[in-house]
């Protein structure tokens, strides 16, 4: 079903990029596992998937330590406490939900002691609902150049969640928000590659976030299935 799951929605990319004029070597697929087990990872793995998203600290270090060996970027895309940081900074790919200076100031306490560099998103609140993670639309130009005097952490664009609804057009003004705040970054002299990327799109609406220009989908349940709650 997971082989079957991913050619439909590769398939789904592919036409979302064709109608966008995007070339599909623009959109990265992560393949988010949160609740599902290593077996089915590897699966997916096996499929040719080498992203895999996860939203919980111990889940992602316990399937980290399960699934070392496999050629495996990961990405950590759930709430990021301060206290947390410290079980994936050796080895995570990228963290899509930075949301605080203080988290960046712990990633760079501990990154630096290796030397490794942890190149991270700061998500945005675009729906401006009080209890959505991520940081208000108005503060970001500020957190990012509050962000650059780090040596360690590296920003590299910016993560959104759309608001739940059933018609994915409703989600639309959320990613026009994040590219437009891409874009008044880019005007303000941040250097492109800072921004390079838009982590946004999920299984109920990664078409239109492409059409936005989403470089990064997080899809879970239309590649490994309903999740049980
Ligand atoms: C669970 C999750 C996803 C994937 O959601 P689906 O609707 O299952 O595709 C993407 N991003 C984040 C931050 C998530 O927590």
């Amino acid at each position: 079903m997971i082989s079957e799951n991913l050619h439909n929605i590769r398939n789904r990319i592919k036409e979302a990029c064709g109608k966008a004029g995007r070339d599909v070597s623009e959109v990265t697929l992560i393949a988010v596992s949160k609740t599902f087990s290593p077996e089915d990872i590897k699966k997916a793995v096996g499929e040719g998937i080498d992203n895999i998203g996860e939203s919980y600290v111990q889940e992602l270090t316990r399937k980290y330590e399960t699934l070392k060996n496999e050629p495996i970027k990961w990405h950590f895309v759930g709430p990021l406490q301060r206290n947390k940081v410290k079980y994936i900074v050796d080895f995570v790919h990228l963290i899509h939900s930075v949301e605080s200076l203080k988290v960046c100031q712990e990633i760079e306490k501990r990154a630096s002691r290796t030397d490794r560099e942890i190149n991270i998103l700061v998500e945005v609140n675009t729906t401006r609902e009080p209890q959505k993670h991520g940081i208000d639309p108005d503060e970001v130009t500020d957190v990012f150049n509050e962000i650059a005097v780090f040596d360690n952490v590296q920003v590299r664009g910016l993560m959104t969640m759309a608001p739940f609804v059933d018609d994915p057009n409703l989600a639309r003004p959320s990613f026009k928000l994040l590219r437009d705040l891409r874009d008044r970054l880019l005007d303000d002299g941040i250097p492109e590659f800072q921004v390079q990327h838009l982590s946004m799109g999920m299984s109920n609406d990664f078409e239109v976030a492409i059409e936005e220009g989403s470089t990064m989908v997080r899809i879970g349940s239309s590649i490994f299935g309903e999740r049980p709650y």
